[in-house]
């Protein structure tokens, strides 16, 4: 696995993470997005979860631009700063609801710079996925992945429950299987992996999730429900409140490694009280359906974070010209990002720091360790 990210790209990429200290403290240079890249690619989904409100859809929310190809192919070939961004995580709402998806992901995997993209999607549309899956793989060069982050929040009623909608959970293994045999013919090129939800509706039975994608054989992830504004779920009885430190322990016991949703589920836990930075706006981004460029996915919402649009400037001179918003994400007090979607971008950056914490002191202290955001 270690040997596996010791790659050209990444160590790259790490070495620009270090710069990137640099503009981060004296606001000079320009930083470079090597840390997080995420694209809202679809307004639209079919599931109806209770964690999320998404599907209440967000049409109303765009002002006429929406992205395609040839505005992404463009922004990402044009680009200097993106060269330097091997990686791309896709959401939505379901990214396979688009007709044109294929093609988009034909054409992002074909510039050179671009190797990896990561997809969340529900599993539902097992046709299309399947199809759009084995089109790009035919289309696409040797070494360019695609990573699909499949939501399974349950086994049986509990996935069909949580998504709203029966034979959800059928359709998962259904499209799992198809998924399963492409990937025989492509072993090293498409990922798979299960990601869940802990929430209430599912917090008693996790355990049977863990075990289905131990029996098939699926990496597996986890995060916790999350009352963002973005997701439109603001009910306040719906949320991480009701998520218990046993359930964390649970958790735990299932694998050491979930012991990091310890943090998350913390009030408070944020760049002030813990003295780690996000660096969203400087080593990650989030671009939105209607190309509006924010720091991050958590603040895509509010007017005031937003960067700028690659439908009116060029992703470069956005970049460049966005000391106001960057000084915004330095005082934002969210606290479940260092934990969330940031916490592989926070990694990465506090990667020197933390070793020299390590070697000093051998292995006693470790700084992320220290700050609950690694467990070993
Ligand atoms: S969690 Fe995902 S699948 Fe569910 S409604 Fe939201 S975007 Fe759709
Ligand atoms: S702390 Fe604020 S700016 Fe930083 S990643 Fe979280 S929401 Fe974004």
């Amino acid at each position: 696995m270690i040997n596996k990210a010791i790659n050209k790209p990444n160590i790259v990429r790490g070495l620009y993470s270090l710069y990137n200290w640099i503009p981060y403290h004296t606001g000079m240079l320009t930083p470079y997005p090597v840390g997080s890249f995420i694209i809202n690619i679809s307004r639209e989904c079919e599931m109806k979860c209770m964690m999320c409100n998404i599907w209440k859809n967000r049409r109303s929310e765009y002002k006429g631009y929406a992205l395609d190809k040839d505005i992404l192919s463009k922004t990402l070939s044009e680009s200097k700063i993106l060269k330097k961004m091997p990686y791309i995580v896709m959401t939505g709402g379901e990214s396979f609801l688009r007709k044109d998806y294929k093609d988009i992901l034909v054409s992002l995997l074909n510039i050179p710079h671009v190797l990896k993209i990561t997809i969340g999607t529900s599993a539902f549309l097992t046709t299309k996925i399947l199809s759009d899956v084995e089109h790009v793989m035919q289309n696409t060069p040797g070494g360019k992945q695609i990573a699909l982050q499949v939501s399974l929040q349950g086994t049986e009623d509990v996935q069909d429950r949580i998504k709203g909608k029966e034979n959800c959970f059928k359709r998962v293994e259904e499209t799992m299987r198809g998924l399963k045999e492409i990937q025989k013919k492509y072993p090293d090129r498409l990922i798979l992996y299960i990601y869940s939800v802990l929430q209430p509706e599912n917090k008693d039975t996790f355990e049977k999730t863990y075990e289905f994608s131990r029996k098939h054989d699926i990496g597996y992830s986890f995060g916790i429900v999350n009352n963002m504004l973005y997701n439109k779920n603001r009910d306040d009885e719906y949320s991480k409140e009701r998520v218990t430190d046993s359930d964390i322990e649970r958790l735990v016991n299932v694998n050491p490694i979930y012991g990091m949703l310890r943090t998350w589920n913390k009030k408070n836990f944020t760049q002030q009280s813990t003295g780690i930075r996000c660096f969203a706006g400087y080593s990650s981004f989030f671009i939105d359906y209607d190309g509006s460029v924010s720091p991050c996915l958590p603040v895509s919402t509010l007017d005031k974070f937003r960067m700028g649009n690659i439908f009116e400037k060029d992703f470069d001179e956005i970049w460049k010209n966005a000391a106001k918003v960057r000084e915004l994400t330095k005082k934002c007090a969210m606290d479940e990002c260092l934990q969330g979607c940031d916490r592989a971008v926070v990694r990465m950056q506090y990667f020197l720091p933390d070793l020299i914490s390590r070697v000093l002191t051998f292995n006693r202290y470790s700084l992320l360790r220290s700050k609950g955001m690694i467990e070993r």
